[in-house]
């Protein structure tokens, strides 16, 4: 399946809540599910019995969704996510939140995750003192991650670095406020993750 190319505000009009897809216009009187909260297109408005299956696919759609991953890659790390040990749904997000894009977004560098995505693609960041250009790569502990030497004068990734030193990072992430890097202390554990996500839903979809 292709990556959505379409207006993202509609996907979290679809499933009824922010998936903080669009930076900083999700924290203003701009988001487009302040404005308008019902479902996009022609019978969005229209009060809609959801059935069970319906509400597991809804947060599989917005579990997805909210990390920017495509269909199969999310079945491939529920596969994973149900080989390891552990409950299969806080295994499954516990690798979501490990991908090297969701990192660099939640150091701070980026507005997004799909801007984290760009950045990481277009070569900007190192792990461990190398060139990384795999934003699904998974971080493991002491991992470093930081901005490459070359692209340090580069205007956008200043202000991207300015601009951390404000934000909050998890605590499993130890950020340097100065040059915007940071070091996996420990692999983030479910707790860290401050969404509200349902995830024995996701488990009970794809159990049947
Ligand atoms: Fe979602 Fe952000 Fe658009 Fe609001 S502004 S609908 S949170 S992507």
């Amino acid at each position: 399946m292709a990556r959505y190319t379409g207006p993202v505000c509609r996907l979290c009009r679809r499933e009824g809540t922010k998936l903080f897809l669009k930076g900083e216009r999700c924290m203003t009187g701009k988001c487009a599910l302040d404005r308008r909260s019902t479902a996009p297109g022609q019978h969005g408005a229209a009060n809609k019995k959801v059935r069970e299956y319906g509400m597991q696919l809804r947060e599989k759609q917005k579990t997805r969704r909210y990390y920017g991953v495509l269909e199969t890659q999310f079945r491939n790390y529920y596969a994973e996510a149900e080989r390891k040990s552990g409950m299969t749904g806080e295994n499954l997000l516990v690798l979501l939140e490990r991908r090297l894009d969701n990192t660099v977004y939640r150091m701070g560098m980026a507005e997004s995750r799909k801007e984290a995505r760009q950045l990481v693609l277009h070569g900007h960041f190192t792990l461990n003192g190398k060139k990384v250009t795999i934003p699904s790569i998974a971080v493991k502990a002491g991992d470093v991650i930081a901005v490459k030497e070359s692209s340090r004068d580069n205007a956008k990734i200043k202000s991207l670095i300015e601009g951390a030193a404000s934000k909050l990072s998890p605590k499993w992430l130890e950020v340097n406020k100065e040059n915007g890097s940071a070091k996996v202390v420990a692999l983030p554990a479910r707790e860290d993750i401050d969404f509200d996500f349902n995830e024995q839903l996701i488990v009970e979809l794809y159990s049947k």
